[in-house]
């Protein structure tokens, strides 16, 4: 169970370079790799200005204080969602979407409205990125160009929509049901990460509207299916709500005096290394358990953390296949843990510094093993070596070579008996070596 949900993100994060949806020449939309945006130009319908969809428009402008006067809308159809991209040059910054499957997936007049304005908002924040569709735009960009837009979205939804209840049961329900319906996972982050960012954009509008008492923010992050993972001690001396560093890096959960101290999500846009942080502060650093993201090298690590730093016991998982766990000491490899690369070599034993130390197993997917002991990350000091063509060699090692006293086997019997010198057999005597 644990494996499968320290994986999933992963998984999705590996197929971010993906195809996207998009509409083909018949008006379906389909999986399709080449598909440019004259194909929806072709194939949606340019929507009249006096539309419901533009009275939204102009509501989430005003909502964003920051914005374009040239949106055009046009409607898809079949199995397309959305879409934002620019036509005309410049002239027109087109939001197409297929209204009607959204709405025809939520039930009452407040979720469909609040749906259409996640939508909605969620493409004109791709504009004001900057980044309308670009298929050839690098993964990691696009990824955290959909959080900002998912972050927007969820903003608005908290300006616009006044009902308590509806937002709630918006981000516990009809949220993940729709964003796990698309079929574009290829091109969008996990959801978790979605509906968190959404989470905060709309935590952001409730407490720029006064209303983020300690009460709000706990029940909107402890209804969420996909948080269960975090949720906010029932202190009654700790207090919750936002923290906002710059225009993009914010922090919300428990807090004391201003700094992170208690159950909290960190949020890092700004930077080169995006990232996101869920779990435990202590004196506004990292301290207890707590996941983290790294967006940008795609690693993902769950385990304790002290002064701000990987410290005690914790799984880090990178996009290419890489896994360690086990101890850590200063964000380093430190204690036991088990080491997996992405081609299959596996080590199990002793870390010290970030590096193999100690006693340790080595074990490659060619049938190699070495049980032994090492230093600075060679073999070094007494250990067993076995190939799978039968030699066993059982001796001395000095920084990765066989040096010293040594015994090698062939298929159990004694094959060489004597001293090594840097790797090679030098004599059957060795009582001056060791
Ligand atoms: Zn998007």
């Amino acid at each position: 169970m644990n494996s499968i949900y320290y994986f999933l993100p992963i998984l999705i994060l590996t197929s971010l370079l993906g195809s996207r949806n998009i509409t083909n020449s018949n008006g379906v939309c389909v999986l399709d790799k080449i598909a440019t945006v004259s194909n929806l130009e072709a194939n949606s319908v340019i929507v009249s200005r006096e539309s419901d969809l533009y009275t939204h428009v102009n509501k989430i402008n005003q909502a964003l204080n920051q914005t374009y006067s040239n949106y055009q809308i046009r409607k898809l159809d079949n199995d397309c969602r959305a879409k934002s991209y620019i036509e005309n040059g410049q002239e027109n910054r087109v939001l197409a979407l297929n209204d009607e499957y959204y709405i025809s997936r939520v039930d009452g007049e407040n979720q469909k409205q609040a749906v259409l304005y996640f939508v909605l908002a969620h493409e004109m924040q791709h504009h004001i990125n900057g980044d309308p569709y670009y298929p050839n735009s690098p993964s990691t960009m696009r990824f955290i160009n959909e959080l900002r837009a998912d972050e927007t979205a969820g903003y608005v939804i908290g300006k616009l929509t006044d009902t308590e209840n509806l937002d709630i049961n918006f981000f516990r329900d009809v949220l993940p049901r729709i964003l796990s319906e698309e079929n574009d996972s290829n091109s969008h982050p996990p959801i978790e990460l979605r509906i968190i960012v959404c989470q905060i954009g709309w935590l952001k509008a409730k407490c720029e509207n006064n209303d983020c008492s300690t009460t709000m923010v706990k029940r909107s992050f402890e209804t969420g299916n996909s948080l269960s993972v975090f949720t906010l001690s029932d202190s009654l001396e700790s207090e919750a709500g936002l923290i906002m560093y710059d225009n993009r890096n914010y922090y919300y959960g428990e807090k004391r005096q201003d700094v992170r101290h208690g159950n909290g999500i960190f949020v890092r846009f700004e930077g080169n290394k995006p990232s996101i942080y869920i779990g435990e502060w202590k004196d506004d650093k990292r301290h207890g358990k707590g996941k983290s993201y790294d967006i940008d090298d795609e690693i993902i690590y769950k385990g304790q953390w002290e002064n701000d730093k990987k410290n005690g016991k914790g799984i880090l998982l990178k996009i290419n296949g890489e896994k360690y766990d086990g101890y850590w000491k200063d964000d380093k490899r430190h204690g036991k843990g088990k080491y997996h690369k992405p081609n299959k070599e596996i080590y199990e034993g002793e870390w010290l510094n970030d590096k193999k130390d100690g006693k340790g197993i080595l074990r490659m997917y060619n049938g190699y093993q070495y049980n032994g002991k090492w230093k600075n990350d060679l073999k070094h000091g007494w250990g067993h070596e076995f190939l799978n063509s039968g030699f066993k060699y059982s001796g001395f090692w000095l920084e990765g070579f066989k040096n010293g006293h040594g015994i090698l086997y062939l298929n159990g019997d004694i094959y060489k008996s004597g001293c090594w010198e840097n790797g090679y057999y030098v004599s059957k005597d060795c009582e001056n070596k060791n």
